[in-house]
């Protein structure tokens, strides 16, 4: 079966970073096989050629949203919380406070242990990481939905998880980033980079949410978007078992979204230490990924805050 398997070029930095690399960039990759820049046109609105005006009480196509607004869960979604002490950490489901209040009032925090215990801080992403990210704990399918009109495309690194193949505690990796206890490179081999992920294009922006389900996330690709005999039953569990290098990515289906629609659902898909979303900005053709949150000091704060 021929697939579409390239290296993943923008992001890759990110992703190691949010991966724990330290904020090292990679090795550069090697030409690869680029995806189609665009795989299927976008619905063009119906245009009626008329002499005159259209009526002022006609429907308006609703503009498209190109910038990313709004969170890629629901923002009252309860987070985990790591709780206990080192070398005895957990995550009580649930018990955390809302997606929202915590990118508003922890995210930001520049106590690493506040940040860090419902997820990963964005400025951690940057201090210790290379790119700013956000990262919620959350239980494994919670639907995640675009905050962005574009092209989604669903591509899959791995279905597994490094911690679990590698049989590497992942406690000392929950909820602060102890990096006496807790290695940037824990595993001997592939560390499984964004696992299965949804990246969505458009003119003026790229987002990708990652670690995703990958059982939850086929119910949300349309029919039509699936590539190369891929499809719903497909076995995908089987077909991307390995772990791979963190760059490698297998495009699967690609569809039109509008943002609020329906993209996936969450999981612990490749280098995740525990059931989380991960979720990242970048202006179309940079590399370095935008703050996501209401961070003082980054010229694009306040992504997720503002209203769709
Ligand atoms: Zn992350």
């Amino acid at each position: 079966m021929h697939r579409r398997t390239f290296l993943v070029s923008l992001g890759a930095w990110a992703l190691a970073a949010c991966d724990g690399s330290g904020g090292k960039p990679p090795p550069s990759p090697s030409p690869a096989t680029s995806p189609p820049a665009t795989a299927t046109s976008s619905p063009a609105p119906t245009a009626t050629s008329t002499a005159t005006p259209p009526p002022a009480t006609r429907p308006a196509t609703p503009a498209a949203r190109l910038d990313p607004t709004g969170f890629p869960i629901d923002p009252t979604t309860r987070l985990g919380l790591v709780t206990g002490e080192p070398g005895n950490r957990t995550i009580e489901w649930g018990a955390g406070p809302t997606a929202h209040d915590y990118s508003r009032d922890d995210q930001p925090a520049v106590d690493p242990v506040r940040a860090n215990r419902c997820g990963w801080n964005a400025r951690l992403h940057v201090e210790y990481e290379g790119q700013p990210a956000v990262d919620w704990y959350i239980p494994p399918g919670t639907p995640v939905v675009a905050t962005m009109d574009g092209m989604a495309t669903l591509m899959v690194n791995t279905v597994s998880n490094p911690f679990d193949v590698y049989g590497v505690s992942r406690e000392p990796y929950l909820g602060n980033p102890d990096r006496d206890r807790a290695p940037v490179v824990p595993f001997p081999g592939p560390g499984g980079g964004q696992g299965v992920f949804v990246r969505i294009d458009n003119d003026g922006y790229r987002t990708d949410v990652a670690h995703l389900d990958i059982a939850g996330t086929i119910l949300a690709v349309p029919s039509g978007a699936w590539l190369d005999g891929f499809g719903p039953g497909s076995d995908f569990p089987a077909l991307f078992r390995d772990l791979q290098d963190f760059r490698v990515a297998t495009i699967v289906a690609r569809w039109q979204v509008r943002a609020g629609d329906r993209i996936g659902a969450s999981g612990d898909s490749g280098y995740s230490e525990a059931p989380h979303l991960h979720y990242t900005i970048r202006r179309r053709g940079f590399a370095a990924a935008l703050c996501p949150t209401a961070e003082p000091g980054f010229d694009d704060a306040g992504w997720l805050f503002r209203n769709p």
